[in-house]
């Protein structure tokens, strides 16, 4: 029987299309078969993690840092990647690393992270994690009255070091931090305690990515110190959390994405609200955010972050995640099928959409999926028989589950994707790759495989993540 596959699907009058940021570097790595090569190897879908772009994204905000003259720490954000490589890089550079629990603990100091360098933060920690917290002389963000009270009672012989977790006055409904009324009975609390505490500052994460916030409130943190160290507190520090953007695609599309996406360009007629993305383009992004924080005049007037911070002696913590991954992994799927619908297809893929997390949070990962062509073969089946040209389709995972698509959207690939061909959604580490991830359909999680020396043809090396 002839091969009956619809030649020409007719597009949408308006595809729209939201590839990700050109990256000459990627664009090596998969042009060198290797990623071929590990779907073989590994015959499931995996991830690929790029170090060196997170010693990269590190650097410059540390360069941020030092460019303005303020004396300034980063904390990495673990929560954004389970992977060890990148807490190994901290460990490396001497960064910190924020934790939540006290399995992300014991990965930090198992990967060579001192425990004086980690902070951390989380609602209403467990009584294990405090104690081992105060051990290793890590920072904690204090979240709660009763935390402190829990903190006080420990009875450890060493002073736990800590932060008072501010309630940011403009998001008044977050689960997080301490109010006005509770600042001030903890600070009389730590007053009282002598030895038994460190308070070494204030901090909060807001969300939401606006730099002009965050410089707000870090002028009311500073405020806070002052009036800290007038009770014999030490309070020399404030943390300012995560929360800078990543830009991971071009302004004009993300403009036209914006306002023109509907149903119709979604599998199932799927309703999508703009405020339901990520925003994806961000004019100013990653340590560049950091720069406009530092150069912003908190409230409105008086000298910027960075000078007051100087003059203060107060030392600026951060505690970024996603922008510290930006560019740092990419996540790879096996086409597995390929099936029509009325006007577009239906690509099925050799994972799930646990593997790409934004899906889990009624939104969709938009920087599009790059279609890399198996390698030719001249035996395979339907080969060199394909339509060139635009092939819009949606991306279902390898599930029972209908609501079970990494891509709702029908995105306009160059050519119909064949079995066997690889799908790599780009820029996936900040949270994508496995923040959901779950062995569903007892289908094995994704391995995550560190490629150093991606660019360089044949002299890329890769290692599984352990
Ligand atoms: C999640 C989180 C971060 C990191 O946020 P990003 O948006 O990834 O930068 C930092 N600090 C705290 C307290 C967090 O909960």
């Amino acid at each position: 029987m002839a091969l009956t596959h619809p030649v020409a699907l007719p597009l949408p009058a308006d595809p729209l299309t939201l590839p990700a940021h050109p990256d000459p570097l990627t664009d090596r790595l998969h042009a060198s078969g290797l990623l071929h090569e590990l779907a073989h190897g590994l015959d499931g879908p995996f991830h690929y993690l790029l170090p060196e772009r997170f010693d990269a994204n590190l650097a410059a905000f540390r360069a941020a840092l030092a460019d303005s003259g303020v004396d300034g720490r980063v904390y990495y954000a673990k929560k954004a990647n389970k992977a060890s490589v990148f807490v190994e890089r901290c460990a490396e550079a001497g960064a910190g690393v924020d934790v939540a629990s006290l399995g992300e603990l014991r990965d930090a100091l198992g990967h060579g992270v001192r425990g004086e360098d980690l902070v951390v933060t989380g609602p209403a920690k467990s009584e294990q994690l405090l104690r081992v917290a105060v051990r290793q002389g890590s920072l904690i963000a204090v979240d709660a009255p009763d935390e402190l009270d829990r903190l006080l009672g420990l009875d450890t012989g060493r002073p736990a070091r800590i932060l008072l977790r501010r309630l940011p006055p403009n998001q008044p409904r977050s689960r997080f931090g301490l109010d006005d009324a509770q600042l001030d009975r903890a600070l009389r609390t730590c007053a009282d305690a002598g030895g038994r505490v460190r308070m070494e500052g204030f901090s909060f994460h807001l969300s939401g990515y606006d730099t002009r916030p965050r410089a707000d409130l870090a002028g009311e943190l500073i405020e806070l110190c002052l009036g800290a160290r007038s009770l014999g507190l030490p309070a020399d520090r404030i943390s300012i959390g995560g929360g800078f953007a990543v830009d991971y695609v071009d302004a004009a599309a993300w403009d036209t994405f914006l306002t023109e996406q509907r149903p119709g360009h979604y599998h199932g007629d799927k309703t999508f609200a703009a405020g339901d993305f990520y925003p994806y383009h961000s004019p100013v992004a990653g340590a560049d955010a950091l720069r406009a924080v530092l150069a912003a005049r908190p409230g409105g007037t008086g000298p910027a972050l960075a000078e007051r911070l100087r003059q203060a002696g107060v030392t600026l913590l951060l505690e970024p995640g996603r922008a510290l991954l930006d560019r740092a992994g990419s996540s790879v799927f096996r086409v597995q099928g390929v099936k029509d619908r009325a006007g577009y297809g239906i690509v099925t893929v050799d994972g799930t959409s646990l593997s790409l997390s934004e899906q889990w949070f009624n939104s969709e990962y938009l920087p599009e999926p790059q279609l890399l062509p198996a390698p030719a073969s001249g035996s395979a089946p339907g080969a060199g028989t394909e339509t060139a040209g635009p092939y819009p389709a949606c991306v279902g995972g390898a599930s029972c589950l209908d609501s079970d698509l990494l891509t709702w959207r029908k995105v306009p690939f160059p050519a119909r994707p064949r079995v066997g061909d690889l799908l790599v959604y780009p820029n996936s580490a900040g949270y994508q790759m496995d923040s959901n991830e779950s062995p569903f359909h007892e289908l094995p999680l994704p391995p995550k495989v560190v490629v150093d020396r991606p660019g360089d043809g044949a002299g890329h090396r890769w290692r599984l993540d352990r």
